[in-house]
């Protein structure tokens, strides 16, 4: 069996991204599972998402403690100690990053010791799809360590998004870039120890559920107080980027900003408070002069604390 864990950010996609790879695995004859694991449901909190692959059926359930691929969607997760989306990787298992980062980087830069693949596949949503949505892509990257088929991976994309976007356009876009991400990466050995539901029927006839202690499994407040010290800007794709020639302190900027991050300077222009914006850029779109405009973020920052 393969147990695979998504991480990825609320609004990129993780909750689809394992059931394209669910709905591919079966559509190739396999045995599959899939399901995500919300916290907060919020733009930009923290998600998990889970696939079982398997020969046999599949015995198991709930989250997967143990995972044997991990597909990290967003590579500022890899810095959050609430949610360490490596913890339980199997020796032997595969780590795919979404990162502008080689693998060498980014082995060393998180001290992973498992096998590591990476990917900028949110550059390849911004130019295939436009949008930094990456569920299609991270099923496309996880389809292929899997081993899945080419035909199964495009027939489910084209079966998970038929129920949820009608554009027709958008939809053939995201069967191009997974399959785009499926051919760009080298897929590694896999050293996995095969656990059959056989195996298990030997064991016991009682069918053990995976469980994890409460703080590990939910959401948890482990001190009161520390909102401050959460940077909820620690994970966004763009920031917004000022030229004050153009700005008449008109404020609509300030008023609009859903986080209330924009700040005002002794001088009465407005500002990013940059750790705490998370790159949503309506204050772009509604700013009537085009002071703002947007910039890429490609370094992953710090997640608590300063
Ligand atoms: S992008 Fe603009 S509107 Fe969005 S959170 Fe950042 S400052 Fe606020
Ligand atoms: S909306 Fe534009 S013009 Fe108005 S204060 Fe903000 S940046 Fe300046």
């Amino acid at each position: 069996m393969y147990r695979v864990r998504f991480h990825g950010r609320g609004g990129q996609g993780a909750r689809v991204a394992s059931k394209v790879l669910g709905t591919a695995a079966f559509l190739d004859g396999y045995y599959a599972q899939d399901f995500p694991l919300y916290g907060a449901e919020r733009r930009g909190a923290p998600v998990a998402a889970s696939t079982r692959i398997s020969e046999d059926p599949i015995m198991e359930r709930g989250v997967i403690p143990e995972p044997d691929i991990v597909i990290v969607m967003d590579e500022t997760l890899l810095q959050d100690p609430l949610t360490m989306p490596v913890s339980g990787l199997k020796s032997g298992g595969i780590v795919l990053i979404n990162t502008t980062r080689s693998q060498a980087e980014a082995k060393a830069e998180y001290k992973i010791t498992a096998q590591v693949l990476t990917l900028d596949i949110t550059k390849i949503g911004l130019d295939m799809l436009g949008m930094p949505i990456l569920s299609t892509l991270a099923g496309g990257v996880a389809a292929r360590i899997v081993g899945l088929s080419e035909e199964s991976l495009t027939a489910a994309v084209k079966k998970v998004l038929a129920e949820i976007i009608t554009d027709r356009k958008l939809l053939d876009k995201n069967v191009a870039a997974a399959l785009y991400c499926f051919n760009a990466i080298t897929p590694a050995k896999i050293e996995l120890e095969l656990k059959t539901t056989e195996t298990i029927k030997k064991k016991s006839t009682v069918i053990s559920l995976p469980f994890e202690h409460a703080e590990v499994s939910s959401p948890a407040i482990n001190a009161t107080g520390n909102t401050p010290l959460r940077m909820t800007g620690n994970w966004r794709v763009f920031r917004p980027a000022w030229n004050y020639d153009t700005c008449t302190r008109c404020m609509i900027c300030v008023a609009r900003c859903p986080d209330g991050c924009i700040l005002v300077n002794e001088d009465g222009f407005p500002y990013t408070d940059y750790d705490n914006c998370k790159g949503c850029l309506i204050c772009v779109e509604e700013c009537p002069t085009n002071t703002l405009g947007k910039m890429r973020e490609v370094h992953a920052k710090k997640a608590i604390g300063k």
